[in-house]
């Protein structure tokens, strides 16, 4: 498939051999074991999802501006997400914060239903505009503030946010299946926050840090709300 973003087989091919070198070099030699997350991030063309100044860096393992103060997050946060939240097909996933949708994108490689909101109305846009022009039907974006998650479809399988903040908020907890998973930075959002992933099991939502990562912070209802 030559993507909407592609001028030329010649290179298409390209940008396909710099997401197996990252694949190799980035992930693989970290501890991105899962085969399913390994698969989806060598076909996912990220290039896509940032702007074209950028593109001869979309495959370096670094995050990327998309404009709006915002950024993509560096692939090998986006593959230990993904490892983590574990995605099997036919899975309702929730993602707050879409940003450039990439993230989304990969996730509806794994499944058939992904639910994204993003509170800035440009990229909110932009997002959409490419998951469709890519062909990645199974996601469905929402303008909007996701601290209250997304009521209409929920209970999630799974959820992902991508933006940090000084707590989980509740609404997401009450929005996560039994057995389902939960995975979101928390922490003080002008320094490194704790990637943290969380299980409700019995009724119980428990979680625990995974690593420590840096993300641009949740804003709007969030603010309002520090605990
Ligand atoms: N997952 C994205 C990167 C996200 S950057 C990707 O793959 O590109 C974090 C995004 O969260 C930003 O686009 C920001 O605008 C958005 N955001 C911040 N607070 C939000 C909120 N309360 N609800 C929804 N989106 C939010």
């Amino acid at each position: 498939m030559i993507t909407f973003c592609t001028i030329s087989k010649a290179e298409h091919d390209l940008f396909g051999e710099l997401r197996v070198q990252m694949v190799e070099q980035d992930l693989v030699t970290r501890d991105i074991t899962d085969i399913p997350t390994l698969r989806v991030m060598s076909l996912v063309p990220r290039h896509c999802f940032v702007p074209r100044q950028y593109w001869d860096v979309a495959y370096a393992d670094q995050p990327l501006s998309i404009g709006h103060g915002q950024t993509i997050s560096q692939p090998y946060v986006v593959a230990l997400m993904t490892q983590y939240l574990s995605v099997r097909y036919g899975e309702k996933v929730l993602e707050i914060g879409t940003g450039s949708g990439y993230q989304s994108a990969i996730l509806a490689t794994l499944t058939d239903q992904v639910y994204s909101i993003e509170i800035r109305k440009e990229l909110a846009n932009l997002a959409r505009s490419s998951l469709e022009s890519l062909g990645y039907t199974a996601v469905r974006v929402k303008h909007g503030d996701g601290y209250r998650g997304w009521e209409e479809f929920s209970p999630f399988d799974k959820i992902i946010v991508t933006a940090a903040a000084d707590h989980i908020p509740v609404s997401l907890i009450e929005q996560l299946k039994e057995d389902g998973r939960l995975i979101m930075p928390v922490g003080d959002t002008s320094q490194s926050q704790d990637l943290m992933l969380g299980e409700k099991i019995g009724g119980e939502f428990k979680d625990s840090k995974i690593s420590s990562v840096r993300f641009v912070p949740l804003t709007g209802e969030v603010d309002k709300r520090m605990e």
